[in-house]
């Protein structure tokens, strides 16, 4: 894989570049995620935070809870999330990453919520709630 990779929004005004691999790429079926970008599943690539570098428009920020949601002010397409609990890392939206093809998620996330006609067959490790580990609640499973 390429060291320094891009994305950015659709209109092109926000773009940020990371540097290095992913630390987590995946799945999630929560209603969260699927109200935050009206797609019936999301799929994130994480990396860390002093790993990726911003660039052109500021993204706007909508928060809830830990959960911070980033997205262009402009054309409105989602960017990333940053979970205060595990700020370390910057989860990017599969689809804001210019070469979105180069990652490969390997496991779903909270499929208690996942919507009951999508099905997809891929023999993925499938987490009732979330695979990342939080101080507080430390849900898995
Ligand atoms: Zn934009
Ligand atoms: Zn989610």
């Amino acid at each position: 894989m390429t060291d320094q990779l891009e994305g950015g929004c659709q209109c092109g005004e926000l773009r940020y570049r990371v540097q290095g691999e992913p630390s987590y790429v995946a799945l999630c079926h929560c209603a969260d995620c699927r109200k935050a970008t009206g797609a019936p599943v999301s799929a994130f690539v994480a990396f860390m935070a002093d790993a990726v570098t911003f660039s052109g428009q500021s993204p706007r920020t909508y928060s809830e809870g830990p959960v911070s949601r980033s997205f262009c002010a402009t054309c409105g397409s989602p960017i990333a999330y940053v979970d205060a609990r595990i700020g370390d890392q910057i989860f990017f939206l599969l689809g804001a990453m210019d070469a979105p093809e180069l990652y490969k998620p390997t496991l779903h996330a909270y499929v208690r919520e996942q919507l009951p006609f999508l099905h997809m067959p891929d023999g993925l490790p499938r987490h009732l709630k979330s695979s990342v580990p939080r101080p507080e609640d430390g849900t898995d499973q």
